[in-house]
């Protein structure tokens, strides 16, 4: 689903209302998202879809699991590696020092044609396999998982690491949680194609485990690299360790989502500023942390589901994109 005009290599979208398909198929893939109110465009005119909710309300979750519950914002119960398997870090290469002695890529200032910023997020990707920041953790992976889309997107999603589906496909987000995230996107009134997805780490961890503060730390130049490249408007943070990362904070996904959180962020105990440069060259980005879809996936409960959609209203609403 592309609107007309916007297809790849098309003028980047500037917050104009999406096509009335676009929207049309937005009432219809919100109403699987179990929203309260869809906005629907038919020749012009918007109005409430409640049938949506109706239609929501009544679906059976997807291929539900039998499994723990777990607490607000977390995945599932991930094993760490053993202190005997898990390498050690290089002397001399703490997160701390890696992330100082990164330089952040030149990016000129202002909006970039999208040639030229896939060919700065290429430079990027170059510079991850290059220096491979998870040589100094454990993790063992058959494709590394940069990041795809549009690379002038107004919004970009950081997840948490690949997974088995994204190992094997080196794309981000194409499993389970992937196509729960598709849903979201389109029921924003986009396509895949129109934001950057990426992840905290590249490559995915040994058992999927919960990626470390110390790993994601290695990993944070490039993803924040990503980010300067595409420079978007807002960022959704999905689960924890994303929106912890990138808002240098500790909190819990229950103080954090449902607002927006300026970018980088003013006290971050990460030192993001230094990637970032105190030049103020990129345009306002805010982040929106909402749950993970795996984590919606395994708590699919109309609460959830309503908490995951408020949040993405307000993004649509941020990128003038009709919210209802
Ligand atoms: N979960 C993530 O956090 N990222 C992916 O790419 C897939 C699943």
């Amino acid at each position: 689903m592309t609107a007309p005009g916007s297809g790849p290599g098309s003028e980047r979208e500037r917050g104009s209302g999406p096509s009335a398909r676009a929207i049309r198929q937005h009432a219809e893939t919100a109403g699987l998202l179990g929203v309260g109110i869809v906005a629907r465009v038919e020749l012009g005119i918007v109005r409430e879809d409640a049938d949506a909710y109706d239609r929501w309300s009544h679906a059976p979750a997807p291929r539900p699991r039998e499994r723990p519950k777990l607490a607000e914002g977390t995945i599932e119960p991930k094993p760490r590696p053993t202190p005997e398997s898990a390498p050690q870090s290089a002397p001399g290469r703490r997160p701390s020092a890696v992330r100082s002695a990164y330089t952040p890529i030149e990016r000129p200032a202002g909006d970039l044609a999208p040639e030229r910023a896939q060919a700065l997020l290429d430079e990027v990707r170059a510079r991850y396999e290059r220096d491979a920041p998870h040589q100094h953790f454990h993790t063992s992976f058959n494709n590394i998982v940069f990041g795809e889309g549009d690379p002038c997107a107004r919004l970009v999603f950081v997840g948490e690491a690949p997974g088995e589906n994204e190992d094997q496909t080196g794309r981000p987000f194409v499993g389970r949680a992937g196509q729960l995230l598709d849903k979201m996107i389109v029921a924003m009134g986009l396509a895949r194609d129109r934001v950057y997805i990426a992840n905290v780490l590249k490559t995915r961890p040994p058992g999927n485990a919960t990626p470390t503060s110390e790993e994601a730390e290695l990993c944070a130049p490039y993803l924040l690299d990503q980010i300067r490249v595409v420079a978007p408007s807002v960022i959704v943070t999905l689960g924890l360790p994303a929106s912890r990362l990138l808002l240098g904070t500790s909190g819990s996904m229950r103080d954090l989502r449902g607002r927006f959180h300026p970018f980088p962020p003013e006290a971050s105990s990460l030192g993001l500023a230094p990637v970032f440069g105190a030049a103020g060259d990129l345009p306002e980005i805010v982040v929106m942390p909402t749950y993970h879809p795996a984590y919606l996936l395994r708590s699919y409960t109309p609460e959830n589901r309503k908490k995951v959609w408020s949040d993405l209203k307000q993004v649509m609403d941020r990128l003038g994109l009709g919210a209802a």
